[in-house]
């Protein structure tokens, strides 16, 4: 099981990383141009174009590249062309045009793009990546390592992020795996900072290769779904190409054989879509690789040899090997021995230009086709002792050194879900302050809404408070004389009759007394009107000094005032009018340095032990008003 796992995976590593790579540097290489070089802005258009064209396919981008140089070179200056070149390096690099990618970064560095620049850092790791796929292992990590340093000093965050895609790639596809997902972990991280979903997606397609490598199929598979997902969405063929293609090969490593075949098929729909027959070629292979599995040597057979009319442009030395040991199992199944025989010697050859350490599992491969052969040769010596060989390269793969490693990514990825963890708690710590402020906001609004209400209510309350004064003031103002501020006449009798039943009812006394100014229209000839005016005040003041605060005084006509005395004895009332009548006498009103002297007449009237009414009293009184009069004024008469 294990060998076979680890045979999948070389196999899809082969077949698939250095695209993945690739794809990786994608964008960032254009969008870290465009970050932090100054190019004049028809250049940067021109660059932003090319970035969308190769989202589409990197082949007309490489098209659209290759024309502007041809039209404009002459309005471009070295960085623009150094820029342009290293772009389109990269491009074929992508599609596996390695030699012609050589080309123009050779060409890009006569134009010396500068140090550390963004064009100078994706220059190393294309080249970086044509090293890795020509197997030369240590020329590639030195190049990763370089634009990882470069990147990190001139603090260019996407030339690092991508330098640590390809770091992890390349660990990848040489089986240093804790390394890979360190790296892949440092690449996600910094391209979520920098919000790059795309890139987030391509890493996606990564971080699935490497949970493949964990027998985590079910991440691997969420991990390639979620990509080409996104991918599909957002018309991005090329790069869900690859996606179903990575999916396509889990499903074949899971030995999920229908799964794996409807992938593949897709595969095949797709990159007529997005006009890339490698695609094509290596879904045959794939689907070849299925049915090998499934045990149907004829359709195998078939889709390989649909898979060898492709002409592929350069394949990589491992994926080459693996091409030969794949024919020598369809000739040994079909018996066909001096065929495979040809095709182990073919991958023999390959192999031994290819450094020892990565191609244990392809030596393994090979070992147990060998031995196969020589079984089917009836040559069991020689058999043995391949099988030997096998099984001692596999005792280097063994389990318990697979599990180690195991454990130890485990371990890894536990941390990194844990930071990821942390991450989303910070998120929603984030979330929660934000609430507070929310609620916090809320609060003060409800004060403020509070203070508002109240300041309205006081605004209320003030104005209910000046209605009803002033509805007081008018009831006041009806009720009173407005010459002498007495009550008037209407009031003073309402008064009367009130007191008037009061008294009835606890059998109390009651008294009024009735005067007028005696000759009055002389006053108001002699001094005028206004003088007449002011002795009526001064009258009506004088008067409210000899009555108690329960008494009611009020004016009655022109120059006539009633007095009521509630509990008051028809003598008391005398008294009180007696007082007053002095007083009035003995009055001196000034007015215009005029002293003004007048008399009053009173007439006294009580509530009898007959049930009198108010008037009856009123007519009493005004009878005694009048005997004053007649005797001659300045009197007081009672009745
Ligand atoms: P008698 O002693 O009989 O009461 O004589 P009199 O002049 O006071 O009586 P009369 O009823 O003939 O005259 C009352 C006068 O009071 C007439 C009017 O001009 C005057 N008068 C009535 N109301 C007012 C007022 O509000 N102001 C002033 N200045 N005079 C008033
Ligand atoms: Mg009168
Ligand atoms: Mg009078």
């Amino acid at each position: 099981m294990t060998n076979k796992i680890h045979e999948y995976s070389t196999t899809l590593f082969k077949l698939t990383l250095l695209i993945a790579c690739g794809c990786l540097l994608n964008i960032s290489a254009i969008s870290a141009g465009i970050a932090s070089e100054s190019h004049s802005s028809w250049m940067e258009t021109s660059f932003e174009q090319l970035q969308e064209l190769n989202k589409k396919d990197p082949a007309l981008a490489l098209d659209f590249a290759e024309k502007l140089y041809a039209k404009s070179s002459d309005k471009m200056n070295n960085a623009d062309k150094a820029s342009l070149f290293a772009k389109m390096a990269l491009y074929c690099s992508f599609l596996g045009k390695f030699d012609q990618s050589q080309e123009f970064i050779n060409t890009a560095n006569t134009l010396s793009p500068e140090q550390k620049s963004p064009t100078a850092i994706s220059l190393l790791l294309t080249q970086a990546s044509i090293y890795d796929s020509l197997g030369k292992a240590k020329e590639a990590l030195t190049l990763y390592k370089t634009a990882e340093k470069h990147a990190k000093e001139s603090e260019d965050f996407r030339s690092l992020a991508d330098s640590y895609s390809y770091l992890a790639g390349y660990y990848s596809m040489n089986h240093n795996d804790i390394e890979a997902i360190k790296y892949f972990n440092k690449s996600y991280h910094l391209f979520d900072q920098l919000g790059d979903e795309l890139e987030l997606a391509y890493l996606k397609i990564q971080m699935s290769t490497s949970y493949s490598l964990l027998y985590d199929d079910e991440q691997a598979i969420r991990y390639a779904n979620e990509a080409l997902e996104y991918f599909l969405k957002h018309e991005l063929f090329f790069d869900a190409l690859f996606a179903q293609n990575a999916l396509a090969y889990n499903y074949l490593r899971k030995k999920s054989f229908e799964l794996a075949k409807e992938s593949f098929y897709k595969v095949i729909q797709l990159s007529k879509k997005a006009n890339n027959e490698n695609y094509t070629a290596r879904a045959y292979l794939g689907l070849a690789k299925v049915f090998l599995n499934d045990e149907q040597n004829d359709k195998a057979r078939y889709y390989f040899n649909k898979y060898q009319q492709y002409q592929i442009p350069v394949n990589t030395p491992h994926a080459t090997v693996n091409d030969f040991l794949l024919l020598a199992e369809l000739e040994l199944n079909d018996l066909q021995l001096d065929l495979a025989e040809n095709a182990i010697t073919s991958a023999e050859r390959v192999l031994l230009t290819l450094e020892k350490e990565n191609t244990l599992s392809i030596y393994r491969r090979f070992y147990d086709l060998k031995a196969k052969l020589a079984t089917l040769k009836d040559d069991y010596k020689t058999a043995y002792a391949l099988q030997s060989k096998a099984r001692k390269l596999q005792t280097n793969y063994s389990n318990t050194e697979r599990e180690k490693v195991r454990s130890k990514l485990k371990v890894i990825f536990d941390t990194d879900q844990a930071l990821l963890k942390n991450k989303l708690l910070e998120q929603e710590k984030q979330l929660n302050s934000i609430a507070l402020e929310n609620a916090q906001n809320e609060q003060w609004l409800q004060n403020l809404i509070i203070a508002i209400i109240s300041a309205l209510s006081l605004l209320l309350t003030y104005f209910v408070y000046r209605q009803l004064k002033t509805s007081k003031g008018l009831q006041m103002l009806a009720n009173t004389d407005s010459l002498t501020g007495l009550s008037n006449r209407r009031f003073a009798f309402s008064q009367a009759e009130k007191y008037l039943t009061q008294a009835k009812k606890i059998k109390n006394n009651f008294a009024v007394i009735m005067f007028d100014v005696d000759f009055f229209k002389h006053v108001n000839d002699e001094y005028g009107h206004t003088a007449g005016d002011t002795v009526l005040k001064s009258l009506s003041v004088l008067a409210c000094g000899y009555i108690r605060a329960n008494d009611i005084i009020g004016r009655i006509g022109g120059e006539e005032f009633l007095i009521i005395l509630p509990g008051a004895s028809s003598e008391q009332a005398k008294v009180i009018a007696e007082r007053i009548r002095c007083a009035t006498e003995d009055l001196i009103v000034t007015n215009d340095n005029q002293e003004i002297k007048i008399t009053a007449s009173f007439g006294v009237a009580h509530l009898t032990q007959k049930e009198e009414s108010f008037s009856e009293i009123f007519n009493n009184a005004d009878t005694a008003l009048y005997q004053a009069k007649e005797q001659g004024r300045n009197k007081v008469v009672a009745i």
